[in-house]
């Protein structure tokens, strides 16, 4: 195998493949690296493994996993972990791949995220879904300007909201904690959310009107209708209301309003993309450019499902061909799981014994 050689502030880290995107197809994929023989580096834009199972159905039990009668998608992603780490990938979170380049001395890949790390690899795998989950952001024409200073859609640090008017847009579970959460240091709270229902856990609505009746944060029905920033500091966030408006004054304005799914940069990188998604060879998954395969949802191909085990397969042929591009002088020899000394000793720390007891 190919070990990572370098780390974060040393230049590009170096792998066999690249995996894009730590959803249940990335997560397998990077086991089966490990079987295969491939040293395997995975990144995500999100903060949390897992992809559409997590960001979307965590709590909703899955009936088709093979030989797995039923699991949560949660369950689901935990055990693709744990399935994974006796290769121990690193996992790179909160690293949207912007740029795949290909380099033309050596045809290997170098692979940027918008937040400055670099790979280099010898193939790269696709298993982005429908592209990186981004946040909804207001739709209001001043509010790029402010972003980062007065406009926010996630909370990194919550001291930076500290003796300030913070309003809370969203009627979620990020929408209700944060806003819970930031009480405690805020000068005020402010929850704006169009309806009176809130999609938040129960417990956390129930506790979000308690603090409200007591006094602790304010909760707006209506919309967002616009920032007041003069000078490019905010002041204050006009809220539309049924039959009328109202202004807030706020420092800060917190949109937790979900994630969105954005193919974006990979739009850009000179694949054959069709309504979104990636067209490959279904013999080995590999894109219109070579070295560059796509797996799981992302994938285009006569009759595919959008579903799980497809991308398991996918990923298990793509492979194979990506080891070609690793080790191009190399032959590899299949051997079944159940037969691979060498695969046991890393997973059980033993090799496998036959059915009459003794050692294969
Ligand atoms: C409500 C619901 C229920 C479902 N139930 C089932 C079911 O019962 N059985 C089943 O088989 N399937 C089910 N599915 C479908 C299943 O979840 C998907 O097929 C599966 O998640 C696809 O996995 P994936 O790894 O290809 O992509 P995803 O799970 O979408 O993960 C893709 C990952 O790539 C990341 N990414 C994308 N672009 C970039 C980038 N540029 N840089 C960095 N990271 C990036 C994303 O952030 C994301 O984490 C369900 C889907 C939904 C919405």
């Amino acid at each position: 195998m190919d070990e990572a050689v370098s780390t974060i502030g040393n230049g590009p880290l170096r792998t066999d493949v690249l995996v894009i995107g730590a959803g249940p197809v990335g997560l397998f994929a990077a086991f089966e690296a490990g079987v295969i023989g491939l040293s395997c580096h995975i990144v995500d834009a999100l903060d949390e493994i897992g992809g559409q199972c997590i960001e979307l159905y965590p709590e909703k039990p899955i009936f088709d996993i093979p030989a797995l009668p039923v699991c949560t998608a949660r369950e689901l992603v935990e055990r693709l972990m744990k399935q994974c780490q006796p290769f121990e990938p690193p996992i790179h979170l909160g690293q949207r791949v912007m740029r795949v380049e290909q380099r033309d001395e050596d045809k290997r890949w170098v692979v940027t995220t918008e937040q400055g790390l670099v790979f280099e690899a010898a193939a790269v795998l696709l298993s982005a879904g429908n592209g990186a989950f981004v946040p909804q952001r207001l739709v209001l024409d001043e509010a790029p300007a402010l972003e980062g200073r007065h406009v926010h859609y996630a909370v990194r640090k919550r001291a930076m909201f500290e003796g300030q008017r913070v309003v809370v847009a969203g009627g979620g579970d990020s929408a209700v904690d944060w806003a819970l959460a930031l009480r405690d240091v805020a000068k005020r709270v402010t929850v704006v959310h169009r309806r009176e229902t809130f999609r938040a856990a129960e417990a956390s609505v129930g506790e979000l009107k308690r603090a409200a009746q007591a006094g602790e944060l304010d909760i707006v029905i209506g919309t967002i209708a616009s920032l007041n920033a003069p000078g490019g500091t905010l002041q204050s966030v006009e809220i539309k209301q049924i039959g009328g408006a109202t202004a807030i004054d706020a420092d800060h304005v917190v949109a937790l309003y979900g994630l969105v799914a954005d193919l974006g940069p990979i739009a850009d990188w000179g694949l054959d993309i069709r309504a979104g998604r990636v067209t490959v060879d279904t013999s080995n998954y590999e894109s219109s450019r070579p070295g560059i395969f796509a797996v799981g949802d992302i994938a285009l191909y006569p009759n595919k499902q959008k579903l799980i085990l497809s991308g398991f397969h996918e990923a298990s042929l793509a492979l194979r061909k990506a080891y070609t591009y690793a080790y191009p002088d190399k032959k590899r020899m299949h051997v079944h799981s159940s037969y691979d000394t060498k695969l046991s000793e890393r997973i059980l720390g033993s090799v496998p014994a036959t059915d009459d007891g003794t050692n294969t």
